[in-house]
């Protein structure tokens, strides 16, 4: 039978996230529904909106996606307030901040959304919400509406299938796990997982703010229409297809920009460092690329045996070496001197394009905290990692990094770390001999990601859509 088109054209409302991992793959999604024909309104918070073009344009006044849409896209760009000025610490007052997001923000979501489908426009589209699975409001409001739900969760499908059983682990006694070491076998699509190996906020007992929001947020997205999961489904395929037996859940990633190394649309809350003439400097495959990601404070001494780790290696590094990074208020933390001993062997930088980072033939491996943007990039780039997870989903990304997929190792058993540990671990990474084997399963690995760009992913993207249009067209005669 045909498919019934409706006359009206469909209309993505995507409200940011505003943590720097999910803004990314929200953008390159919000692109490539867009160059699927999609119409999208993207909505960043105030906040980001003034970050992102202050550091990418010097000035605030502009609109993120005019270059997107000038390719042709049908995006419209506008913000949202969170309700706090523009200058609020949002970081130092996280309980105030993460309060009002749970409580307050879904009011202003639910006027922006009625707003857009009351607007003299509005009869030309049939609208519906994507927003990311951390969200705590999303289902509520595409009730009042009576538009479709599509979630969408930037983490691997394991991360995502753990929290989904929350009940299921508290049941058993295993959340919060409180150190304790056990196998689970009894999550549906998860052979095997170790309760060390939990996502932070299910291990200990402790309670915060940040705890609610997750588990408010995992108990709406059970109310999702449609999930879609930045993740691969050959490399997740139990867990996908245990979790498609609840929900409708597509595995549609590696969602990245069309040139993998340049983005279209702005989406650094930090200004980027250009470090290609100093990488043309280097032999392939001689540098180590470090960067605990945007978010994970560390510990002084960490940073101090890392530093001391990698000049003992002798191997180039770059390092990413983020302000705040430390808990103390030291952003200077390495002084001149230890800038002066690096001498050629390293380059530290605040902030990098990442993706042009590790496409750079000179990037042989990463050092990295297991973010699971990273992790992927990583992936595509075909660079073996060693592991640092600090907390979140990070933990348990390492799991996939190390233990299944076997194409990175890890830095140490647990937080503390001292510098000969460092050098030897490096010097494994970027040395011939035992990093030979995961080399050859980052191959294996890779090519996987790189077919399913063409091939699962695309198939379950265009199947997603499918699916979308035939809800959407039903919700409209409800
Ligand atoms: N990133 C970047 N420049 C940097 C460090 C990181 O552009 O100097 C990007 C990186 O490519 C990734 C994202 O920031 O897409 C970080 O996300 P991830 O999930 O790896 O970690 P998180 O920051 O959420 O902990």
């Amino acid at each position: 039978m045909a498919e019934i088109e409706s006359p009206r054209k469909p209309h993505a409302i995507m409200i940011s996230f505003h943590l720097q991992g999910h803004i990314i793959p929200f953008v390159n999604l919000a692109i490539k529904l867009a160059s699927k024909g999609f119409t999208i309104t993207f909505v960043h918070n105030e906040f980001i909106h003034h970050q992102i073009s202050k550091s990418q344009y010097n000035s605030t006044q502009v609109d993120i996606f005019s270059e997107a849409r000038n390719s042709g896209l049908d995006i419209n760009y506008t913000t949202i307030s969170d309700g706090f000025p523009l200058e609020f610490d949002r970081g130092g007052n996280l309980n105030q901040f993460a309060e009002s997001f749970l409580i307050d923000f879904p009011t202003r979501v639910d006027e922006f959304v009625g707003k857009i489908l009351h607007s003299q426009s509005s009869s030309s589209y049939n609208y519906f919400l994507i927003a990311d699975t951390l969200c705590v409001w999303p289902a509520k409001i595409a009730k009042k509406y009576n538009i479709v739900n599509v979630s969408f969760w930037t983490e691997p499908a394991l991360v995502f299938s753990l929290y989904y059983h929350l009940d299921l682990l508290r049941k058993n006694g295993h959340v919060p796990a409180n150190g304790l070491e056990e196998n689970i076998t009894y999550i549906p699509g998860i052979q095997s997982i170790s309760t060390k190996d939990f996502m932070s906020y299910l291990q200990g007992s402790e309670s915060t703010i940040i705890h609610t929001i997750m588990f408010a947020a995992f108990e709406e997205v059970k109310n999702a229409d449609f999930i879609l999961c930045n993740t691969v489904q050959e490399l997740e395929a139990e867990a996908v297809s245990a979790l498609n037996e609840n929900q409708p859940f597509y595995a549609v990633g590696p969602v990245f920009p069309t040139d993998f190394s340049e983005s279209t649309v702005a989406r650094s809350l930090l200004p980027e460092s250009d470090s290609t003439e100093w990488l043309k400097t280097k032999s392939p495959g001689s540098v180590l690329y470090v960067s605990f990601g945007s978010l994970a404070k560390i510990d002084e001494h960490v940073i101090l045996e890392v530093a001391e780790g990698l000049l003992l290696s002798e191997v180039n590094f770059l390092w990413v070496l983020r302000p705040g990074t430390v808990s103390c208020d030291d952003d200077e933390i390495l002084t001149v001197g230890y800038k002066n001993r690096i001498k050629d062997q390293g380059l530290i930088v605040p902030w990098c394009k990442q993706n042009l980072v590790l496409s750079n033939p000179a990037i042989g491996g990463f050092l990295t905290h297991c973010g699971w943007n990273s992790i992927l990039e990583s992936i595509w780039c075909g660079v073996p990692m060693i592991c640092y997870p600090l907390f979140t989903d990070q933990i348990t990304n390492r799991k996939l990094v190390v233990d299944d997929w076997k194409i990175g190792i890890n830095l140490c058993g647990g937080i503390s770390v001292s510098r000969e540990e460092v050098a030897e671990k490096i010097k494994i990474l970027m040395g011939g001999g035992k990093s030979d084997g995961l080399k050859e399963e980052m191959k294996s690995v890779r090519n996987m990601m790189q077919n399913a760009l063409d091939g699962s992913s695309e198939r379950n993207f265009d199947q997603f859509l499918k699916d979308l249009k035939a809800k959407i067209l039903s919700k409209t005669k409800d």
